[in-house]
């Protein structure tokens, strides 16, 4: 099943998104656009919701505005040098930890919103991401059962501040300007997506490949990262996990291809969707 947030005649809602559109549903939820508040309860409410989503009437896609599939998750969790081209293409080393840094949640952003160049830098970067969604969550997960702790997964694009990122050892502020990670444009069930280490990922700017690879390549896999983030900090429903950018960001080209203004952002994953966003001044 693929779940959106949008926007629709009476505000903000979760819809289903079908062949033909998106079918706004009643999710009984007393903020009808709480994905949080929907994952948790999704064990008891899918049978009810699926169908809905069958027997609704759809509105076609082009007649509404999608948000972000989840508006103010808890956490955004982010892991560094995780596809062997990227850490080439960044003169590091293979880490032998994982390395994760945090996104506030001031930086979700819709999948067809603007992405700001920051005022105080002119070193914006792309990042295609898988993004996982967690659902049930919880500390202390095994890998071999982190696959049910998952409740989807979306496009992330893990958007950078260059400078900002490499000139302190912490990279969280280079990492969080506001709206820096769009996401969507949905997120697509587990049990729909089925295994996660198998999609090609692609980045375009203005339709010119820069990244194109595929999730198999994972240094540490969605579920290693989902068992070494749990030894730490509860994950709760609608927490991001971002899972790591292949090689083809614009730091590395030579000379580097910073975003500039007017510039077009599309990111893909096979199975999910694709996310674009627009370059503008802040
Ligand atoms: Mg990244």
């Amino acid at each position: 099943m693929k779940l959106a947030r949008f926007i629709a005649e009476g505000g903000e809602r979760i819809g289903a998104v079908r062949e033909d559109g998106i079918v706004a549903l009643d999710t009984g939820i007393d903020r009808a656009d709480d994905m949080t508040a929907l994952i948790e309860r999704w064990p008891h409410e899918h049978a009810r919701l699926r169908e809905q989503a069958r027997e609704g009437n759809a509105v076609p896609l082009a007649r509404v505005r999608l948000l972000a599939p989840v508006a103010w998750p808890s956490k955004i969790m982010a892991i560094g040098l995780n596809y062997a081209d990227h850490i080439a293409e960044s003169g590091m080393e293979k880490p032998g930890e994982q390395l994760w840094f945090a996104k506030m949640a001031n930086t979700v952003n819709g999948p067809h919103d603007p992405v700001q160049v920051p005022r105080a830098s002119s070193k914006l970067d792309y990042e295609v991401e898988l993004v996982a969604v967690i659902g049930q969550g919880g500390r202390q997960v095994e890998a071999d059962h982190a696959p049910s702790r998952v409740f989807g997964y979306c496009v992330g694009n893990d958007v950078s501040v260059r400078d900002w990122q490499m000139r302190t050892s912490q990279w969280v502020l280079g990492k969080s300007f506001d709206g820096h990670a769009p996401l969507g444009p949905w997120i697509v069930t587990a049990d729909e997506l089925g295994d996660p280490h198998r999609l090609s990922i692609r980045c375009l700017v203005n339709g010119e490949l820069r990244q194109s690879s595929s999730t198999r390549h994972l240094v540490f896999s969605v579920w290693d990262q989902l068992a070494h983030l749990s030894k730490a900090m509860t994950l709760r429903a609608g927490d991001l996990l971002f899972t790591g950018t292949p090689g083809g960001v614009g730091a590395a080209m030579h000379p580097p291809a910073w975003l500039r203004t007017g510039d077009v952002v599309r990111c893909e994953i096979d199975g999910i969707g694709a996310i674009e966003n627009t370059v503008i001044d802040e």
